[in-house]
């Protein structure tokens, strides 16, 4: 059988493996070694897993594989060890990933779709609009293809490479589920960035998950969200606040709101005063982002973002400044896919 048409065991459950091991003629139990080898060793061929029979492994190469994104390039950022990888898919699909080092742990950035459909006017992922969406074998791939070139474990999980994770929702929902379970990654150290799609909000709300989300706000006006998201064209900014609400009141994890700081475009005294009005009066935590250049012409803002953060701080509003990770690499979601495909 050609590579391309073998199954990918890396994303069966433990119930799917244990069947695959009863339909080839062998025991229960092969199927929780095999579940072992894949998750906890994360074996990248069978013929690593030595406690399985040599004929149940030839049985399983005639059909299966074991298959991640490849690793093609990878930026090292030598102040902060930041690392942003270029992989490749099965269909030689270019993503990217960032592997950041914190002191409570590592954790990745990770890509959910080729491209992206969403626009966002200060990212370079949404310039050539949405190729496909990736699986939740290929989202979670990129963890173990990170884990293998890099020899850190993950502990935390940000989705805010490139793609809308609630544009993607069924392959995210069953990422999210397959590296609480199968990989061990608590829910609370799993974070997904939306730029605000209202409906799957709600419907994230629904599925009760302890994750973290962070909904891209950037500005309390809605015209000035309509400029740089063109989302904010379809859900405005109430209903945008009040599906945030509902997730709290539904999971009672606290939402963060994403705040690119865009000097002379959204960091006024009056800025401050519409978010007070806004999320004011319900738990928020602002984090404020300094803009990262996509273009040379643009300026970034570190102070711009420290004074803003004194603004809110009067406020009474909660806001943190981002870490700047990798700032001495192409950082930025979407760069380095673009300067590979020359866009
Ligand atoms: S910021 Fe996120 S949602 Fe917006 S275009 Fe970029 S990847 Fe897509």
């Amino acid at each position: 059988m050609p590579l391309s048409e073998k199954i990918n065991l890396f994303g069966k459950s433990l119930p799917e493996l244990e069947e695959i091991a009863l339909n080839f003629g062998e025991r229960k139990f092969r199927g929780k070694q095999l579940y072992e080898w894949l998750y906890n060793k994360k074996v990248l061929n069978l013929e690593e897993c030595s406690n399985l029979p040599k004929s149940f492994i030839n049985q399983l190469n005639n059909n299966y594989m074991i298959h991640h994104p490849e690793v093609i390039k990878v930026l090292t950022d030598p102040e902060d060890g930041t690392q942003k990888y270029l992989l490749k898919l099965e269909d030689d699909k270019l993503i990217e990933a960032v592997l950041m080092n914190y002191s409570f742990g590592n954790s990745v950035c990770l890509s959910t779709q080729v491209g992206c459909a969403m626009g966002c006017t200060f990212c370079a992922s949404g310039k050539n609009g949405k190729d496909r969406n990736l699986t939740a074998e290929e989202i979670a791939g990129q963890i173990i293809a990170i884990e293998n070139y890099s020899g850190k474990q993950i502990s935390n999980i940000v989705l805010m490479g490139m793609g809308e994770p609630l544009d993607n929702f069924d392959n995210v929902l069953k990422f999210i589920k397959l590296a609480n379970q199968n990989l061990n990654i608590g829910q609370r150290h799993i974070t997904l960035s939306t730029c605000g799609l209202v409906d799957k909000i709600k419907a994230l709300a629904d599925e009760k998950l302890q994750i973290n989300l962070a909904i891209s706000l950037h500005s309390p006006f809605q015209n000035k969200r309509e400029e740089i998201l063109p989302i904010a064209k379809r859900y405005n900014i109430d209903q945008l606040i009040n599906a945030s609400k509902e997730y709290f009141n539904k999971t009672g994890r606290r939402v963060t709101y994403e705040y690119t700081v865009i000097p002379d475009f959204n960091n006024s005294e009056a800025d401050a005063l519409e978010l007070k009005k806004l999320i004011g009066n319900i738990p928020h935590h602002i984090n404020l982002i300094p803009l990262n250049p996509v273009t040379k012409e643009v300026k970034p803002s570190r102070d711009n973002v420290k004074l803003f953060a004194e603004i809110l701080n009067k406020q009474g509003l909660i806001s943190t400044i981002r870490r700047k990770n990798g700032k001495n690499i192409e950082a930025a979601c979407g760069q380095l896919r673009n300067q590979e495909l020359e866009i």
